[in-house]
């Protein structure tokens, strides 16, 4: 049975106050519930990492950075090491969030560097896959989720995939508004758990934990997760506001 798994992505929002009051809200608002039947992370900007750890304090809400670089130290300016991150707290890390292919340019092969840099760093990655619109109305979604899959875990054996979350979030539904509906979640999702027994076995594909992403909302969280292949999500917008995105975590439990 997979433990339903919600992590919210603030982006590059939040501040040295509001970030720990939001994580503190997320903390007090899950207790109970938090680690127990549901994994829950927050993932705030790299230079909030330290206040919003101390904020969640001893609750089992986890912490994530929404990026990582994949050397280990040296000139690499701006650039964030697994080692940084580990020393914060962090436990999750975002590798190919929509937004750093398609806005900063990340490739397939850069996103699968940061996945094994995460690994080796004992840094928890959550792939995210999607296409986009004109891919989707082309008929080439499972063709692209397919590629970002196959190359993003490129290098990664089955026993190291204990360790990775998938998201799937469709780009045409991020920020948008626009939900993907039950129906086209799950026949992703679907698609995304055979192709991972087809790369690793029954047991990995049984077993890993795929999020849906893309404008879930309080209204619309339960029924995304009720199906069977949605083992949680990965929340933007309203995972900024206590109420909408505790609402949406106790959604899945
Ligand atoms: C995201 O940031 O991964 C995301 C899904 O954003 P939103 O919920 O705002 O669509």
């Amino acid at each position: 049975m997979r433990k339903p798994f919600v992590a919210g992505n603030w982006k590059m929002n939040m501040d040295s106050q509001t970030g720990p009051a939001l994580a503190q809200g997320v903390a007090e608002g899950t207790s109970g519930v938090a680690g127990d039947s549901v994994t829950v992370a927050v993932i705030p900007p790299f230079v909030y990492l330290p206040v919003v750890q101390a904020a969640v304090g001893s609750s089992k809400v986890a912490v994530g950075a929404q990026d990582i670089y994949f050397e280990e130290k040296g000139a690499f300016t701006g650039e964030i090491s697994p080692a940084m991150l580990k020393d914060v707290g962090c436990t999750y890390v975002l590798c190919g969030h929509s937004e750093r292919r398609h806005v900063l340019g990340e490739t397939d092969e850069i996103v699968n560097k940061k996945l094994l840099a995460s690994l080796a760093g004992e840094l928890l990655p959550i792939l995210c896959v999607g296409e986009l619109l004109e891919e989707r109305d082309a008929g080439q979604t499972e063709q692209v989720v397919e590629r970002q899959i196959r190359a993003g875990l490129a290098g990664v054996d089955a026993a190291k995939m204990a360790q990775v979350t998938i998201a799937y979030e469709p780009v045409w539904a991020i920020g948008t508004g626009r939900t993907a509906t039950r129906e086209q979640a799950q026949e992703v999702h679907a698609f995304i758990r055979k192709l991972l027994g087809e790369i690793y076995d029954a047991s990995v594909a049984a077993e890993i934990r795929i999020q849906y992403g893309g404008s879930v909302k309080p209204d619309n969280a339960k029924e995304l997760m009720n199906e069977p292949d949605v083992d949680g999500c990965l929340v933007g917008g309203a995972s900024l506001k206590v109420d909408d995105f505790v609402a949406i975590i106790k959604a899945a439990v």
